[in-house]
């Protein structure tokens, strides 16, 4: 029995202002015309000094904080020597002995119940340029882009922790939706924002020394993640079942094929030639600003979902999908509130349901959204007091997601208010037993289906518009009347 043993490297790009060491803009680097964003510092000249951005080092700390790890007081940015076209200096900055947070955790929750997962280090660093290869049959020439070059990168190491491709997507999925509550990335995988870089090995089942691992890069989906994860387990496996053994290596992922191809044999720490940066002093950081940041972090996804269950009576199903993204929380909570007489479960049921639908459908985000919470609090209540029946609500919420009218107007032009005023109901069922005198007779010798046929005499005449638990309460209580 092979056991499968996996660790997880994050680079998550931090959306400051300005770069790392620079006061170059942090851009969308998939969108700004190349080379717009640099000056001597991030283009490498000889002689340009770095100056640490206090804002980075804030968002790294919210991160770290969030991750529950011990900081460095005084951490070392560190030369991680190394030629690239993409890295002018020849150096990449990094921090190495001594980085900026150490002995995390996070715990997700899988199908197989809770995991704690420990995160070795957080540090922080600065991003490469971007090179694009141009030629077809192999590249004729090389573009080289520094926009990227300089912007703030937080590495975020987990231990060999995950057995499984779940809990590394759980892992992702979960450190993602932290960043972007934390407001310091957006989490956008396409964009290359938030790199994911699972290194996996395997080991005979009870053997404690680790396997021979090998890196996967460039996976931009949670998809691509898991599969190829999956698919390093396997090729490992059938490498080691035939005696083979693994090479240590880096390999990129071919999303097309689904497979797994060399990039590198992979260099060891010792090729770096790591040092501390002579133009940087220690990067040390005031325990009092420390806790004034754990302070102001925002209420966390898992907290928030436990909160959830326990103040709004929700399961763990539909906690973990309003908490996952902090506009979601917010827009549920206030449509709680807006809706004190509606059950906070039916709430989450339309938000989850129907409008995430319609989002979808429409390709926009809640933001953009012309339903605001308040609206949509407006509608459950509609709903819950029984004034318009859950098909009417339906229809209803559509046209307010596409006019952003409210639910009361578009009830009164369309006539769909549902009767639900006793008095009313009472009289059309009066009515129906009075024009029904046969029917009711057979009701009475013991024919009971026909107090369903008269529920429908009683909703045809509401032109369906009866609140129909009404209707049957008042149907049943003059029936149980007129046997006496
Ligand atoms: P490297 O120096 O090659 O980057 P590290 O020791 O820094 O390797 O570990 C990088 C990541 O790989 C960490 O998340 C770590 O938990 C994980 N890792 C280390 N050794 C193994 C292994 N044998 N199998 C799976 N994951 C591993
Ligand atoms: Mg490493
Ligand atoms: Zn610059």
């Amino acid at each position: 029995m092979l056991e499968p043993i996996i660790g997880l490297e994050v680079h998550a790009e931090l959306e400051t202002q300005s770069k790392m060491f620079c006061a170059c803009p942090v851009v969308d680097t998939t969108q700004a015309e190349p080379n717009t964003a640099v000056c001597p510092v991030c283009a490498g000249m000889p002689g340009a000094l770095p100056v640490v951005n206090r804002r980075a080092v804030e968002y790294g700390l919210r991160v770290a904080l969030a991750l529950g790890c011990e900081i460095n007081l005084a951490s070392i940015f560190a030369r991680k020597n190394y030629f690239y076209p993409d890295l002018p200096k020849g150096y990449q900055i990094s921090q190495y002995e001594q980085p900026l947070a150490r002995n995390g955790r996070l715990v997700i929750s899988t199908s197989q119940g809770e995991r704690v997962i420990r995160i070795r280090l957080v540090h922080l660093e600065e991003d490469t340029g971007k090179l694009t290869h141009v030629g077809q049959a192999g590249p004729a020439y090389t573009l080289v882009d520094l926009n990227r070059a300089g912007i703030p990168l937080l590495e975020i190491v987990t231990e060999p922790d995950f057995r499984t491709g779940e809990e590394v997507r759980g892992y992702a999925q979960s450190l993602r939706s932290i960043l972007r509550y934390l407001g310091v990335n957006s989490g956008d995988l396409q964009k290359g924002v938030l790199r994911i870089e699972p290194n996996v090995s395997l080991r005979p089942a009870g053997q404690t020394a680790l396997g021979v691992k090998v890196e996967i890069k460039n996976l931009n989906s949670f998809r691509a993640l898991e599969r190829g994860v999956a698919y390093e387990i396997q090729r490992q496996s059938d490498l080691l079942q035939r005696g083979e053994r693994v090479r240590q290596e880096t390999v990129g992922w071919d999303e097309a094929r689904e497979v797994t191809f060399t990039q590198r044999v992979k260099e060891g720490d010792e090729d770096y030639h790591y040092f501390p940066d002579p133009d940087l002093p220690p990067l040390v950081i005031e325990a009092a600003w420390a806790e004034e940041i754990r302070a102001a972090l925002p209420e966390l996804p898992a907290a928030k979902s436990l909160r959830f269950r326990e103040q709004y009576g929700l399961n763990d199903y539909d906690a973990g999908l309003l908490t996952a993204e902090r506009e979601v929380a917010d827009y549920f909570e206030q449509a709680v509130a807006a809706a004190p007489e509606a059950a906070p479960k039916m709430v989450a049921n339309w938000i989850t349901g129907e409008l995430f639908g319609l989002l979808n459908q429409a390709g926009t985000s809640l933001r953009e959204c012309r339903v605001p919470p308040s609206a949509l609090a407006s509608l459950v209540g509609l709903v819950s007091r029984g004034e318009i029946n859950q098909n009417s609500a339906k229809s209803v919420l559509g046209e307010m997601f596409t006019t952003g009218q409210s639910a009361e107007s578009i009830v009164a032009s369309r006539g769909l208010r549902q009767v639900s005023d006793t008095a009313a109901i009472a009289a059309l069922v009066q009515k129906a037993l009075a024009e029904n005198p046969a029917q009711v007779a057979a009701y009475f010798g013991g024919k009971e289906a026909v107090a369903q046929w008269l529920f429908g005499q009683v909703m045809r005449a509401a032109k369906g518009q009866a609140n129909p638990q009404v209707v049957r309460a008042e149907l049943t209580r003059q029936l149980a009347e007129r046997k006496d």
